[in-house]
């Protein structure tokens, strides 16, 4: 497996594998790998014979004080990882390759990318955007996986290739789990054992939320009580925001009815964790 640091070689690559006829699956990360992308990794592999991983902290879709310099990075351990997953080659771009001197246009998708994580982090989802609309630009692939994790990420990301009538196939694959409920992230490294500890009522507020709907609770604004209520029991959690919307338009819903998704951001420390479950009513 390759790994490629610049925009004229992955073309090259990409071309090759088109030309000997082979399907082409993307996926875009910012390195330190878990189970979550590695399973994003195998599914590309079992439904592309080519598949291009790129692993790039793109450091416009940080916010100022955000943890861009400290991201955790370890493209040694990635690439043996993305290898073994079935990746055939990583991109792996500097900043300047992506962003030259002089660089000029951005990508913004409205509305939808204003609520959620959006109201915390304003300018997050145009960085989103933009990288992921240039990388698609330079792998020109035929399928895309996203991470469920960030679910309002995949809503932005199918809107903009549905606005820009992009002829690539966004695949959104399920959240990976630790044995324990925890999501995995890149940032439960940031944990301490005591936040790592308390992290747990994330995955527990929504779990029982969801036994709740299935029970029948159809109150939105009692649930969002009860999950908040249900974090704020342990003193580490400072809730960012709790919201149950729809999982298509991310508008907030009156009622639980149809495909709904609970989203929530908790910050633990300096930490901000989020998590979500989509489920149909
Ligand atoms: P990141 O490196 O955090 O930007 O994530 C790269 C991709 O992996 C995104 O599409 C994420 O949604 C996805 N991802 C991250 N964590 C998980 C997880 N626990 N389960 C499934 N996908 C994940």
């Amino acid at each position: 497996m390759k790994i490629i640091e610049t925009v004229s070689e992955i073309r090259k690559a990409v071309s090759e594998a088109r030309k000997a006829g082979k399907k082409v699956g993307f996926v875009p990360t910012m390195g330190y790998f878990h189970n979550g992308h590695l399973s994003l990794i195998r599914r590309a592999k079992a439904e592309n014979e080519f598949v291009v991983v790129s692993i790039f902290v793109n450091p416009i879709q940080f916010g100022v004080g955000e943890d861009y310099e400290t991201y955790p990075r370890d493209l040694e351990q990635d690439s043996k990882l993305a290898e073994i997953a079935g990746a055939n080659v990583i991109f792996h771009p500097s900043v300047q390759e992506m962003y030259p001197q002089g660089y000029k246009t951005y990508v913004e998708v409205e509305g939808i990318t204003l609520r959620l994580c959006g109201a915390s982090r304003p300018g997050h989802f145009r960085g989103v955007t933009t990288i992921v609309e240039k990388l698609f630009n330079i792998v020109k692939p035929d399928q895309a996986y996203f991470g469920q994790k960030d679910a309002q990420q995949v809503a932005v990301i199918q809107q903009m290739v549905r606005d820009l009538n992009m002829d690539i196939e966004i695949v959104p694959c399920a959240i990976v789990r630790e044995a324990d409920g925890l999501a995995m992230s890149s940032r439960n490294i940031y944990l301490n054992e005591g936040e790592r500890k308390a992290a747990l009522v994330l995955s527990q507020s929504l779990f029982q939320a969801e036994a709740m709907i299935r029970n029948g609770e159809r109150d939105v604004k009692w649930l969002k009580e009860i999950i908040t209520g249900t974090i704020k029991v342990e003193p580490k959690a400072s809730v960012d925001y709790v919201e149950i919307v729809d999982a298509l338009t991310l508008e907030v819903s009156e009622i639980i009815q149809g495909k709904i998704l609970i989203a929530l951001s908790v910050k633990f420390g300096k930490t901000r964790l989020i998590d979500n479950i989509r489920l149909e009513v």
